[in-house]
């Protein structure tokens, strides 16, 4: 783990804290642990006007059994978003799906979920994650997006890969691509470390994706510069509403997310549960500990 001083000792003291403690914190970026505190969230969210992407909290399966019952909770997912007639997807991490130990596999577990999310007209978004798997994870992107259109893949601007990754995408066809800066903490060779260059990188694939022609474009992001940016290039090129959305994580910059819906524009937010919260929020901070100052910083301030 790397970080300053205060990310260490605060990373490194979370195991001492009561369970209870960290939900209290956690709970403003995970809807609760079952699928019906999801559907509510999103419920919340649509009457908001803002659609939705469920995340069923889980990542690294390493046996078939766990990946048949994420997939199980992904059915159970799609059912209840379309009996309750949610606007709403779902995001899958590949991991979760058996690709670190069984690729074949994961691509029939995505195949069964993009065939039932088709079946209720639902989108499957795939997470990206860390720089290990962006290959395999593009190439299978590529693979389930000649047989469904209701696919779409993530790009993270902190790599350096990206650029020539987008280009790759646009000139293989229609492409729906979510455009984040990327959680994960990556080797200095092959990422930007600096948050002016990620933020640049993030600026040159956004007008490079829009103009490239990619069929929608998901502007994940909570950083006010790059949605301003966002906003002029989306004005200044004459992208149509149906081209693009914004995308936050739940529990994040509320107030901006509000005004970006009163101004008109397509909002979709990010709404994690499950019952491995716990876990998942440890892993994340201990890979990236800067997200403390996130956390800290967003304790106070309303949803
Ligand atoms: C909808 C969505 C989907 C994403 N999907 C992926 C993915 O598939 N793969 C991947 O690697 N990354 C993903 N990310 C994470 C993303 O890569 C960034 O790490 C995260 O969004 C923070 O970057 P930022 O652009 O908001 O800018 P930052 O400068 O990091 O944040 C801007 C402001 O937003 C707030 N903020 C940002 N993140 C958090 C947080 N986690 N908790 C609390 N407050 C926060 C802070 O107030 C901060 O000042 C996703 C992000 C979003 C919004």
């Amino acid at each position: 783990m790397t970080g300053n001083p205060f990310h260490r000792a605060v990373v490194g003291s979370m195991q001492y804290v009561p369970r209870p403690i960290i939900w209290r914190f956690s709970q403003r970026y995970i809807a609760g642990t079952h699928l019906d505190d999801a559907f509510e969230t999103v419920a919340e969210l649509n009457a908001e006007g803002c659609s939705a992407t469920i995340d069923v909290l889980g990542e690294d399966s390493t046996s078939l059994q766990q990946v048949d019952e994420a997939v199980d909770l992904y059915r159970r997912a799609l059912e209840g978003i379309h009996e309750r007639s949610l606007d709403c997807g779902v995001s899958v991490k590949l991991s979760e799906m058996g690709l670190r130990f069984d690729r074949r596999a994961c691509i029939a577990a995505m195949r069964e979920i993009l065939s039932i999310a088709q079946t209720h007209g639902d989108f499957v978004r795939i997470d990206m994650e860390d720089s290990s798997v962006t290959t395999d994870t593009l190439d299978i992107y590529r693979e389930l997006r000649s047989a469904f259109d209701n696919v779409g893949a993530v790009i993270q601007s902190c790599l350096h890969r990206s650029e020539r990754d987008v280009e790759a995408l646009l000139s293989s066809g229609q492409t729906n691509i979510r455009l984040c800066k990327g959680i994960y903490l990556e080797p200095e060779e092959i990422s930007y470390r600096d948050a002016g260059e990620i933020r640049e990188s993030f600026k040159r694939l956004l007008v490079q994706l829009l103009e490239g022609g990619a069929a929608q474009v998901g502007i994940a992001t909570q950083d006010p510069e790059l949605i301003t940016h966002a906003e002029e290039t989306i004005e200044r090129i004459g992208v149509p509403r149906d081209r693009y959305e914004f995308q936050m994580l739940l529990g994040v910059a509320g107030p901006l997310r509000r005004k970006l819906v009163a101004n008109g524009h397509p909002m979709r937010v990010y709404v994690p549960f499950g019952e491995l919260w716990f876990n998942y929020s440890m892993r994340r901070l201990r890979e990236n500990p800067r997200i403390i100052n996130h956390i800290v910083g967003n304790l106070f301030r309303p949803r």
